[in-house]
């Protein structure tokens, strides 16, 4: 099985809830048949990460993600276990999708190596060109600190560059499928690097479509529109039609078939107002936090 969980859905602004990051996990049978996830993936970890996990980890279903009880009192902190996340995966460089990723080197590397093995450096996916901006854009800063002068990304993480159309296995019988985001742009449509994400069984045809920070793209993202089971979305719940995200007015405009299975994500503070009580009729509704999407069997 597949699932996602948000560990926040809120956009960048967003202060009552965290950050719009998800964890993937992959299972040999069912989350609640009490065995390990086969593997593990952020899809980002922004500002609010850390403290978005530190709040997972004590959701029952979560307990993975603690370190055990001797390890916290060795340590004098109860942290979250980044060491059981095998791979994150980049969608762009705003502060909400990368800003805790400083927080998992420093911790991996300074507090959990203290329990004993190896310092863990979980996967980062991403475009070749993303991984460069973001070591020499945003990273290298905090990182490199008493760390030497040839402190590089792979001292934290171990870079796994795919570009847009490629493909990564994760255990299990699944992959993900990085694909381009119409977000942020300079000159021209996708020439500031952004993703989106397919989810996808290797063995059927299940598929779920992860809009990464998009504005509504339903000529490119018509096959996965038709295709997907469930679509998590980006939205605006309210701002100019030129904004960088999904508009609620452009995506009302969309299929009533491709609504009914979309989940509205990364929507700002007041997304309980009345005026926006329509979302559950005419979407699937609006993503929630720390709640396990089943996306394959
Ligand atoms: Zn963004």
């Amino acid at each position: 099985m597949m699932t996602l969980t948000f560990l926040g859905v809120g956009d960048m602004a967003a202060r009552r809830n965290h950050n719009a990051n998800a964890l993937v996990e992959t299972w040999p049978g069912r989350p609640e048949d009490g065995d390990p996830p086969l593997d593990t993936l952020l899809i980002d970890f922004g500002t609010t990460g850390p403290a978005a996990m530190h709040l997972l980890k004590s959701t029952p279903g979560f307990e993975h993600y603690r370190i055990p009880p001797a390890d916290a009192s060795t340590l004098g902190v109860d942290l979250a276990d980044y060491r059981r996340l095998a791979r994150i995966v980049l969608t762009h460089q705003h502060v909400d999708h990368f800003g805790g990723l400083e927080d998992i080197a420093l911790v991996l590397r300074f507090w959990l190596a203290k329990l004993g093995g190896a310092v863990h450096r979980p996967e980062l996916i991403a475009s070749d060109e993303l991984l460069r901006t973001l070591w020499d854009g945003s990273l290298r800063g905090g990182l490199s600190i008493g760390m030497g002068a040839a402190t590089s990304l792979e001292d934290f993480f171990v870079p796994r560059p795919v570009e847009p159309g490629g493909a990564v296995e994760l255990a299990g019988g699944y992959r993900i499928r990085l694909l381009p985001a119409d977000h942020v742009r300079s000159a021209g449509k996708h020439d500031v690097p952004a993703f989106g994400v397919v989810l996808e069984s290797a063995t059927s045809a299940r598929c779920a479509f992860y809009s990464g920070d998009a504005r509504v793209d339903a000529v490119a993202n018509r096959e996965w529109f038709d295709r997907a089971d469930v679509i998590f979305h980006d939205v605006m719940l309210q701002g100019p039609a030129d904004a960088v995200h999904a508009p609620l007015a452009e995506l009302r405009a969309l299929p009533a078939s491709v609504r009914a299975k979309m989940l509205l994500y990364h929507y700002a503070d007041n997304w309980d107002d009345p005026r926006f009580a329509f979302v559950s009729e005419e979407f699937a509704g609006f993503a929630q936090p720390r709640v396990r999407y089943v996306l394959a069997p």
